[in-house]
């Protein structure tokens, strides 16, 4: 980690205009919180002169970036934030905060025991254990999958290699270790597009709840490991590394260099969400896609915060509404609350389910078949909220296509 890149620092740009606290979740939900303009730059100001200044309660802040969103002057408000958190700030629960972000050591201690966990993580006596230990009962966990997508993906590599384009996938932890089934449909996708899939050698988790928890070396190891990885996809002739969650996505595009000081400017345009590269694709005729005639239904679609802070929330909708017979609609983008681990502390679940209530009361009103979104942690919310399933779009993509005529169209594409 190199000291020089941590903190952002462009805190003079600031106009006091105060547009970033309106738009702040956690200032509107949380009386002790200070909001983005005083917790930033204005904060900013001081920490410089004298850490003694750091705020305790800096630790609300979501990392959620809707005020970076919101400055008309391109403060990095939320950088400025996480970097002081990192710089100044302590883990409140050591043992918990580091369980909690150490998703690859646990997910792999816990996927080939996953039927026994999954029960054990729904057991009374274990939820009230885990309150005790600063993790709040009433949050519901993931289930682990038996199967890691790993291992399934080993079983497909000779046929991935008939292709003659490839794209590398960085599947991240929740596909690994909880839900391959989505891996599966990003590879279904990819190859009716015309493209094998490769894994990327040695990929770590992405580090975004090693950033929130303050493990800011840890989650620079594993960021240059990854990046290493995707450089090496690239050479090895990938056109790009794709991933299938936004928020892995956003942390290693922009925190990776903002705040954990590592080069990324090589990797940045080559690495992206499937639904950006599919739906550029698309449109330069270089992917054709062909969906069964099927009838839908109503669907929802929650902009993640991150998807929001990446802008590429047009690429997953407009892909979604070729589907024939789907009636989208686009939710007007909201916080769901849950921030990655924040949401399972003891200590933060009431803000949690607070902020989060004004978009649940919305799905539950529009009733929709499903919610789809680019986000997994935001599909743990809102399905434990609501009630209602929430997809990832390239599951829906996956499923309403014919694959085989997808297929046939693409494979006569030329080689780029
Ligand atoms: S990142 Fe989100 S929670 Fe943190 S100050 Fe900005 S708007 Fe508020
Ligand atoms: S929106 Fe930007 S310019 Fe306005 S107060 Fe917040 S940080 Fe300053």
């Amino acid at each position: 980690m190199q000291e020089s890149n941590i903190s952002p620092n462009n805190f003079e740009q600031c106009l006091k205009c105060n547009l970033c606290t309106s738009v702040c979740p956690m200032m509107a939900a949380n009386p002790h919180y200070p909001g983005p303009k005083q917790a930033g730059p204005d904060g900013e100001r001081y920490r410089l002169k004298d850490p003694a200044f750091f705020d305790l309660t800096l630790k609300y802040c979501l990392n959620c970036k809707r005020c970076e969103v919101a400055c008309p002057s391109g403060v990095k408000v939320g950088d400025i934030i996480q970097a002081s958190r990192l710089k100044y700030g302590h883990q409140s629960n050591p043992l918990r905060d580091t369980i909690l972000a150490s998703t690859d050591f646990v997910g792999s201690l816990a996927s080939p025991m996953a039927p026994t966990v999954n029960a054990l993580l729904e057991w009374k006596p274990v939820k009230k254990m885990m309150n005790l230990f600063g993790v709040d009962s009433r949050r519901k966990f993931p289930s682990y999958s038996k199967l890691k997508f790993e291992n399934w993906f080993r079983e497909q590599v000779p046929s991935q290699e008939n292709f003659r384009r490839f794209v590398s996938y960085f599947h991240g932890c929740y596909v690994n270790y909880n839900y391959p089934e989505l891996g599966q449909d990003f590879v279904k996708l990819m190859n009716a597009c015309g493209y094998g899939v490769r894994m990327l050698e040695g990929e770590k988790c992405c580090g975004v709840a090693m950033i929130s928890n303050g493990m800011g070396r840890q989650a620079a190891v594993n960021g240059s490991k990854n990046l290493d990885a995707m450089r090496k996809a690239l050479r090895d002739g990938s056109e790009a590394v794709l991933t299938s969650s936004s928020t892995c996505t956003f942390t290693m595009r922009d925190e990776y260099e903002h705040l954990l000081g590592l080069k990324t400017a090589d990797i940045r345009p080559h690495l992206m969400l499937a639904t950006k590269f599919i739906f550029d694709r698309v449109e330069s005729g270089d992917i054709r896609l062909v969906f069964k005639e099927e009838r839908r239904g109503k669907y929802v679609y929650h902009t993640a915060c991150h998807m929001q802070k990446l802008g590429w929330t047009i690429y997953s909708t407009e892909l979604l509404k070729m589907i024939p017979g789907m009636d989208l609609t686009v939710l007007p983008q909201e916080c769901c609350g849950i921030a990655g681990t924040f949401g399972f502390k003891k200590e933060n679940y009431p803000y949690s389910q607070l902020i989060g209530s004004k978009l649940f009361d919305l799905i539950k009103k529009l009733n929709p078949r499903a919610v789809i979104t680019d986000c997994e942690t935001c599909k743990w919310q809102i399905e434990m909220s609501t009630g209602y399933s929430v997809l990832n779009p390239i599951s829906v993509l996956a499923e309403a296509l014919d694959l085989e005529k997808t297929s046939r169209l693409n494979v006569a594409v030329p080689s780029r």
